[in-house]
């Protein structure tokens, strides 16, 4: 199937006479006639749904669509992309361990990273994603167990150098982990450049309709974890009566434990009406996206021409600093997320944004309608001056995030915001 396909038939196919349509399993739980047949799931020997915690149907079948998509082996749905930030790397690192990221990161998982990981007894090191090879290396300890980092970052609108991070991680044996939220499988699979662990907020582009908040983490399939560094999942798990994830679950083996491990401990399971709202979000995808694309562009280009911008951070633009790495990377078209930097600063962005009628501001992006939001008073405002700079922000930096209206309504919308300013 090709991808537009998939959006709409992977994960669920019918019975005859069937609902058409993905059906809401809103249960928690499932009958069975036997205690032996419990004994096998709860045991991991027989396939099968249990507790809703663990497996749900309907969130199942979007865990399968969302796989194909990305072309990975297995996923696992969240109930938020923090959630799915926080298992993809807590499935793998443990304290006294080391993670490495690319700087230009969402602000949630630069918190996640620099604070609460560092409670844990994760340790952080945050790398420009601009270095060299050799560069990032210098960052590297002897208990180094993986790389992070944005395929666009959000808000930076950076592309990341996917194959230089994906190198390092080879040679040293260990997974790069991606979060995909921005891009979107329509636009780049992170797998087919070398990353292993693909996760995302569905809450974004993959639902599009701000209905629902989520996250997913899609296994590549392609780390092989029998290289000493992970003795949870080559070792026995006695939580498990000693199964060794790596025989018995091969390719699958760190989704798995993923699902059997974190989600039975931890419990972040997203409920499944929202697996239903983010399923139907999806079906639209590729038709969405050309728009966010093809409207965000048009905008870049008339931001370019405003006396109060000082820059517009669009990789789709040839000026931009990442075009080359973004005809590599997202050859197809970007996300609809524009960021701008105004001349004057953080008054003249307050006044533009608050002139905004058409375009609302609001804490979210990838939605349908257009909106717009100031980071530094806003997702970024608990970082230092220095740790904004290092994420790429400034104090006039706005985030825009073009929907998919007429664009000539947006266009006009900006104008006479801009208008106001001269005013
Ligand atoms: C929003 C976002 C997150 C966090 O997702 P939530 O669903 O809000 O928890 C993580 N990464 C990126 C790139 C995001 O845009």
């Amino acid at each position: 199937m090709e991808f537009e396909t998939k959006c709409l038939h992977a994960g669920y196919q019918p019975e005859n006479g069937g609902p058409r349509v993905l059906p809401i399993v809103q249960s928690t739980t499932y009958a069975y006639e036997s205690t032996d047949e419990i004994g096998k799931l709860f045991d991991l020997e027989a396939a099968g749904y249990f507790y809703t915690r663990l497996a749900n149907p309907t969130t199942g079948a979007v865990e399968e669509k969302i796989a194909a998509l990305e072309g990975g082996v297995g996923a696992l749905c969240t109930s938020s992309g923090q959630a799915a930030t926080f298992y993809a790397v807590l499935n793998i690192l443990e304290a006294g361990d080391h993670l490495i990221s690319s700087s230009y990161i969402y602000g949630g998982t630069y918190n996640l990273f620099a604070h609460t990981f560092r409670k844990m007894g994760i340790e952080v090191t945050f790398v420009d994603q601009d270095a060299s090879q050799e560069e990032i290396l210098q960052a590297v300890k002897p208990n180094t167990k993986a790389i992070f980092g944005e395929t666009i970052a959000n808000p930076a609108v950076k592309v990341l150098d996917i194959e230089k991070f994906s190198a390092v991680a080879k040679e040293l044996d260990i997974p790069f982990i991606i979060d995909n939220t921005f891009a979107t499988p329509y636009f780049c699979r992170p797998i087919e450049f070398g990353a292993d662990i693909v996760i995302h907020s569905t809450t974004k582009y993959l639902d599009g309709h701000a209905v629902q908040t989520g996250g997913v983490i899609v296994d590549g399939g392609t780390f092989d974890w029998n290289n000493g560094k992970f003795p949870q999942l080559s070792e026995p798990d006695e939580t498990y009566h000693g199964i060794v994830y790596t025989e018995k679950f091969g390719q699958a083996a760190y989704i798995t434990k993923a699902r059997v491990q974190l989600m039975r401990d931890l419990g972040a399971t997203p409920s499944p009406q929202n697996s239903f709202l983010l399923n139907l979000g999806m079906e639209t995808l590729p038709v969405r996206m050309d728009r966010h694309y093809q409207n965000a562009l048009t905008v870049a280009k008339f931001l370019t021409e405003q006396k109060a911008i000082k820059h517009v951070y669009y990789p789709g633009l040839e000026s931009d600093d990442n075009y080359a790495l973004a005809q590599k990377y997202v050859p197809n078209g970007l996300c609809g997320v524009i960021s701008v930097e105004f001349a004057e600063g953080k008054e003249t962005a307050a006044k533009w944004l608050d002139a905004l009628e058409l375009v609302s501001l609001e804490v979210h992006v990838a939605d349908i309608r257009t909106c717009a939001l100031h980071p530094a008073t806003s997702t970024h405002r608990q970082l230092t001056d220095e740790e904004l700079h290092q994420a790429g922000i400034s104090p006039g930096l706005v985030r825009l995030s073009c929907g998919i209206e007429n664009v000539t309504d947006i266009l006009a919308d900006l104008q006479q915001a801009f208008d106001k300013l001269e005013g």
